[in-house]
């Protein structure tokens, strides 16, 4: 079955925290969704260089100072501490990949369709329905998924404004929990 032939209840775009998340509520809720990631790897920014990698290494920073003071905490016969860079990436890039794999469970647990390619919002819907084309980047000539879904979400760091979300219709979604309950 070619993607076309789906019909997606929400096309997100981008796999950063803002995605993924909205990819997991999405599966939970019954959706189903497809997660567009332009990247070859799931996580966005804060699982490949931001908030994951820079605390792993920071982390790193902190034992260092601590060991290079040693004598200044009471703890004496360290000696002169040796900084293995090799180690402290390899360290870091285990960290970052655990959390990749991670994901890529929770998306399939969720039953989340991932989707490798460079996805764009074209226009308003058609007949209540957004064409959401993904564009793979890693071949030559670049080729086009048409996703259809009833509505799209992007995550805010593609572009500092906010894609509207039509409204629900909870009719369309039997699973979707009251939120007064
Ligand atoms: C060095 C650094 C340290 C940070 N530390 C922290 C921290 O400690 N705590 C914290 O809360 N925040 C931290 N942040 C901020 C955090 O990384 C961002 O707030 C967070 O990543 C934003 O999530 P997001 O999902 O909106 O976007 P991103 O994480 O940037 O994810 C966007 C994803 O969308 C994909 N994408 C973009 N456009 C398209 C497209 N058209 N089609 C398909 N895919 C697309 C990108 O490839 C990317 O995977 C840090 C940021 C940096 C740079």
């Amino acid at each position: 079955m070619h993607l076309e032939d789906v019909l997606y209840d929400v096309a997100i775009i981008g796999s950063g925290p803002a995605g993924y998340t909205a990819a997991i509520r999405g599966g939970q809720l019954g959706l189903k969704v497809a997660l567009i990631e332009a990247d070859n790897v799931l996580g966005g920014t804060c699982l490949h260089v931001g908030c994951i990698p820079t605390k792993a290494l920071l982390f790193n920073a902190e034992i260092w100072d601590h060991l290079k003071h040693a004598p200044d905490y009471g703890i004496a016969g360290i000696g002169t501490p040796q900084l293995d860079w090799a180690a402290v990436q390899k360290r870091k890039t285990a960290i970052v990949n655990k959390h990749t794999k991670g994901l890529e469970f929770l998306m399939k647990k969720n039953k989340v369709t991932v989707v490798s390619g460079y996805g764009r919002l074209t226009g308003p819907a058609k007949d209540g329905i957004h064409n959401v084309p993904a564009e793979s980047s890693n071949s030559r000539p670049k080729t086009s998924s048409w996703l259809p879904a009833q509505r799209r979400a992007r995550s805010s760091a593609s572009s500092p404004t906010t894609a509207s979300l039509p409204t629900s219709r909870s009719s369309r979604f039997p699973n979707r929990p009251s939120r007064s309950s």
